[in-house]
Parts: structure tokens; C-alpha cells; sequence
């Protein structure tokens, strides 16, 4: 697709950039069949191939407007249109242009910016721990759909507690840099106990370090705060250079959303001399733990217990897996080889609608979807519901009845049952 670059973005790094992937799409509308805002709303200008044009229209000088901007907020970024064009197209990376461009064209409010300011330092700061644990007082008194967690989490707490005592660990020979996160640690710190546990009988030592960043950055990416996203990446790569130096083997975190994330720092400081290089180690060294653990799947077969009886299991592969990293079946094919019987799940492409920050700023929108996806989960019968990020763990949790839990989590309690 040609784009005429309007005065103002000829011979400028967004213009140039967004010409160049414009180029590549032909508009062909494949994409919109798999689009999940599409599938809703029935509105072209909802769908991939509609808002790619809206980018265009944007890079070409036509007028920007609050409608504009409302159908690229409604945006999931789960890429899952990215995975069906046979193209090629980078959408993710077109849509950030797109909607860097119309927050400064056509401006929220200023009401809404402040609001989507206090949003992400909230969500990354020093307040959203505490707040989780008074949300977990008043869980009781609330219908699951408001909880903080699904059901499954008194055992999740259950199970790290008592985990040391029974975890035989390999002596460490590899070691690996595990992120903190800022959500996650105090939504489920279970997880990553977990996966200290699971990498430990591995022979691999997770190391963490602790830092003011704590967030990989998607948070205030999501919600279109270059600057704040790029603080954070800034950050962690001058606190985790130490560990990259001494020769740690990968960087992993995790939450899928904020692998993604690791593996975009390159692209992201590209024009940052001072970062670039580095950003681009950080990349290099960044892996899903099922990356890792793919190839350590027979010897944990082996510290199976003989009585570890078949579970069927409905696996809920994230959009930052399936369509942002591009892992597709290597968890299904890790839990296979433990004993997992995987129910089938219909669309499995599509989005549960947590999306990062969209569950809170598109509510109506993710409902829909998280509903739709429990109930494609759960159309196996299966006996719980695995997944491998913190967000879809808590869209799917509050929407079911059944456990949640993330998959390392499932993998690490059936070794050691
Ligand atoms: S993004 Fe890909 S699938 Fe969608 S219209 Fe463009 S070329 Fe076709
Ligand atoms: S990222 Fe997802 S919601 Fe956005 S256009 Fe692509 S398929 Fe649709």
C-alpha cells in the first residue's frame, strides 16, 4: 500500500517507518476474519485492515479525530492478525505509530490524561501491593467476577508454603535472570516460587534483581506513555547489566505479556546510542521458560510419581505467546509429555479480552470476550485451566469456576505430588 506522507512526517523516523510497513499490507482483509474487536463490532474500522487505513489516513495529513482514536483504543494489540496475514505486516508495530500520532493530534482531555498517568504509576508503584491485599480481605464478601483471584488461590499459597520441604533440587550449574514484574508479585507470587522450584530440579538457578523499575515497561506502553515505558526499560537494563556481564545464560520472566516486551527493548532504543547496543543484548538473551524447559521435559518425566494419574487439562495459550513470541504448541507438547490430557478449545486464537490494561479502560469489550473464552475452555470438561500469563490467569479466574492456574505452576505441584 503506497502512502503519500503528508509535509510534516516526510523524512521523520515515524512517517518513514510507518510508510515502510504500510507498504508491505495489500490490503487483502485476511486479517479480519481472525480479529477479535472485528468478530464484536462488525465495524471495518475495528478490524486490522480498517485501522491500518486509519494509520495511513493519519500519516498522510487527513484529519485525526476523537473517533479515530477511539477505534485504535479499541485495539487489543493481540497480534492475532499479525499471525494470520500471509504479508507479513507488523501491525503491533504500525499501531504504535498510529496511536502515538493521535494522542498528540487529538488529545484526550486532560482529565483522561492524568487519569491514565496516575493508571500506570498505580499499577507499577509502591500502592497496588497493599491494595491487592485489602482487595484479598474483602474478597469473600464480593461475587467471584470482582475478586482479586480465581479460586484456586489458597492452594497456590498452600502449596509454595510447604513446597521447600519436599522440592529435590539439582545442584545448580546454569543460571538464569528471572524478572520481578510489578503486577505479578503481588497478584501471584506463587508463580514465580514455582518456577524457582521447577528450574531448581533442572540444575538451573533463577536469579532476580531487585530494582525502582520493576516493570518491564508494558504497562506505560500499553497506555501510550512512551516516556514512562522507556524510563522503566532504561532502568532495567542498567540494573540488570551486572548479571548480563557475569554471563547469565537467558533473561526470562514469567508473564508471556512482558516477554514480549523484552524482546521489543531492541526495536525500542534502537535510536538511543547510549542504550541501543545493550537494549539489543537484553533482547538477544530474553526466552519464555517453555523455551528453556522444552528441552528438559523427558528428565522431569522421569521425577514423575508413579501414581501422577492422567488430568485433563485446557490450556489457554496467551496472545503475547502465540502471536507476539511466536510459541505455538511447545507448552502444550511440555504438558503433554507430563501426563497432561489437553481438552480441545475452540478459537484458541482469540483474545480472553485482558489484554494488558484493557480489561480496566474497555470493560464492556473484555467481558464479552473473557466470557467467551471460559466457556471455550471449559466446552472440554476439563479438571483445570492452565495458562501463561498473570492477566489472562486473573480474566480467566474471576470468570470460572474451575482452577487456574499458570502452567508452571501445574507442572511443578504434579512432580511433586
Ligand atoms: S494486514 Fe495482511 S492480511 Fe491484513 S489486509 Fe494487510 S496484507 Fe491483508
Ligand atoms: S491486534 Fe487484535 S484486536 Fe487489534 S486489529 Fe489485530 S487482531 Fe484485531
Amino acid at each position: 500500500m503506497q502512502t503519500q506522507l503528508s509535509e510534516e512526517f516526510r523524512g521523520t523516523r515515524e512517517g518513514e517507518d510507518g510508510a515502510a510497513l504500510l507498504r508491505s499490507c495489500v490490503h487483502c482483509g485476511f486479517c479480519t476474519a481472525t480479529c477479535p474487536t472485528y468478530q464484536l463490532l462488525g465495524d471495518e474500522r475495528d478490524g486490522p485492515r480498517g485501522r491500518i487505513h486509519l494509520v495511513k489516513q493519519l500519516l498522510e495529513g487527513q484529519a485525526a479525530s476523537a473517533s479515530t482514536r477511539l477505534h485504535l483504543d479499541r485495539c487489543l494489540t493481540c497480534r492475532a492478525c499479525e499471525s494470520t496475514c500471509p504479508s507479513g505486516v507488523q501491525y503491533g508495530r504500525l499501531l504504535d505509530i498510529g496511536r502515538a500520532v493521535i494522542e498528540r493530534k487529538a488529545p484526550r482531555s486532560s482529565l483522561h490524561r492524568v487519569a491514565r498517568r496516575l493508571f500506570a504509576a498505580f499499577l507499577t508503584g509502591p500502592l497496588f501491593a497493599p491494595a491487592v491485599r485489602m482487595g484479598r480481605l474483602a474478597g469473600p464478601l464480593l461475587p467471584l467476577r470482582w475478586r482479586i483471584d480465581g479460586r484456586d488461590v489458597g492452594l497456590s499459597h498452600a502449596a509454595t508454603a510447604s513446597a521447600s520441604l519436599n522440592s529435590p533440587k539439582a545442584t545448580p550449574t546454569r543460571r538464569m535472570l528471572l524478572l520481578d514484574g510489578c503486577v505479578q508479585p503481588a497478584l501471584a507470587p506463587q508463580i514465580d516460587a514455582a518456577a524457582r522450584r521447577l528450574f531448581a530440579r533442572c540444575g538451573i538457578e533463577l536469579v532476580n534483581v531487585t530494582n525502582d523499575a520493576g516493570c518491564c515497561g508494558s504497562v506505560h506502553h500499553h497506555l501510550t506513555l512512551p516516556d514512562g515505558a522507556l524510563t522503566r526499560v532504561r532502568a532495567n537494563i542498567d540494573a540488570w547489566w551486572p548479571l548480563v556481564e557475569s554471563g547469565i545464560e537467558a533473561i526470562l520472566t514469567t508473564a508471556s505479556g512482558c516477554g514480549t516486551m523484552l524482546r521489543d527493548y531492541a526495536h525500542l532504543l534502537r535510536d538511543d546510542p547510549a542504550y541501543a547496543q545493550r537494549a539489543a543484548r537484553i533482547s538477544a538473551l530474553a526466552r519464555d521458560p517453555s523455551e528453556i524447559l522444552a528441552a528438559e521435559a523427558a528428565q522431569l518425566a522421569t521425577q514423575l510419581p508413579a501414581d501422577a494419574p492422567p488430568t485433563r487439562v485446557a490450556f489457554h495459550s496467551p496472545c503475547s505467546l502465540q502471536h507476539g513470541l511466536r510459541i505455538k504448541g511447545v507448552v502444550e507438547n511440555l504438558l503433554r509429555q507430563l501426563g497432561a490430557q489437553l481438552t480441545p478449545v475452540a478459537d484458541a486464537h482469540l483474545c480472553c479480552g485482558s489484554a494488558g490494561t484493557y480489561s480496566l479502560l474497555q470493560p464492556a469489550l473484555s467481558e464479552k470476550l473473557g466470557h467467551a473464552k471460559v466457556q471455550a475452555l471449559q466446552a472440554g470438561q476439563p479438571q483445570v485451566l492452565l495458562t501463561a500469563n498473570v492477566g489472562c490467569l486473573r480474566q480467566i479466574a474471576q470468570r470460572s469456576q474451575l482452577p487456574v492456574l499458570h502452567w508452571i505452576e501445574w507442572v511443578e505441584r504434579r512432580l511433586r505430588r
